[in-house]
């Protein structure tokens, strides 16, 4: 399991642009998964554990800020989108889809591997480090997607559905701030029937089952009028 390679799904339906970047994340040791539209790149995030998204913005089914906003309904997989044009690099950062980063194009296939490393590194810290020989340090959090389970400080948490997909987002960019809304779209089915109160009803039973286990921590931390993001460790 630690060797094993990550899966970086790559969504893109310009096959010279996809070969391109499909070879350099073998040449640099991910396992890639090729998809050219929306609604592929969906289903295989639902069919198997996938590391990290490179999402292009202009698809033949969809665009990839629709499919971003998909995709954030169940997975907290970190996403890099590809654009063509400047501006959607404003809407990347404007409409803030949780994307973890972005690349422009044209872009050399060492930036965009360089890009992946950097994003997987801040996004997956704690299974990171359970990989390095130096075990002086005990690992935080562990998030396993495939089994949609999260540990904190070795224990294993009891949580519900919303929780679960709650504290999975939040640990998809540590130190990241994200406000009620954008944490209601990644946690529930359909938000629009939920109300604010909701997720903070939910952080105060997360947080009371994270004080089961370290009560001398407190992990979540709230940004008033803001939101909540998770302590970066
Ligand atoms: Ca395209």
């Amino acid at each position: 399991m630690a060797n094993s390679r990550a899966t970086v799904l790559v969504v893109e339906d310009e096959t010279a642009i996809a070969e391109t970047i499909v070879y350099a994340l073998k040449t640099e040791g991910f396992e890639p998964l090729w998809k050219t539209t929306g609604r592929e790149a969906l289903a295989a995030l639902e069919a198997q554990p996938v590391a990290l998204v490179v999402l292009d913005v202009g698809l033949p089914d969809a665009n990839g800020f629709d499919v971003c906003r998909e995709l954030r309904k169940r997975h907290a997989v970190p996403v890099i989108f590809l654009t063509a044009r400047s501006g959607e690099v404003d809407r990347i950062v404007g409409l803030e889809l949780g994307a973890d980063d972005y690349v422009a194009k044209p872009f050399s296939p060492r930036e965009l591997t360089a890009r992946v490393r950097a994003v997987l590194r801040r996004s997956q810290a704690p299974a990171a480090t359970e990989t390095t020989k130096a075990p002086a340090k005990p690992t935080e959090w562990v998030h396993d997607e495939a089994r949609c389970r999260i540990s904190y400080r070795g224990t294993a948490l009891d949580l519900t559905r919303n929780e679960y997909r709650l504290l999975g987002t939040l640990l998809g960019a540590p130190g990241r701030v994200f406000s009620r809304d954008q944490l209601m779209t990644a946690a529930w089915d359909d938000p629009g029937a939920a109300l604010d109160r909701t997720v903070d009803a939910h952080i105060k039973t997360l947080r009371a089952k994270l004080r089961e286990v370290a009560p001398d921590t407190e992990p979540i931390e709230t940004h008033r009028g803001l939101g909540y993001s998770l302590k970066e460790s």
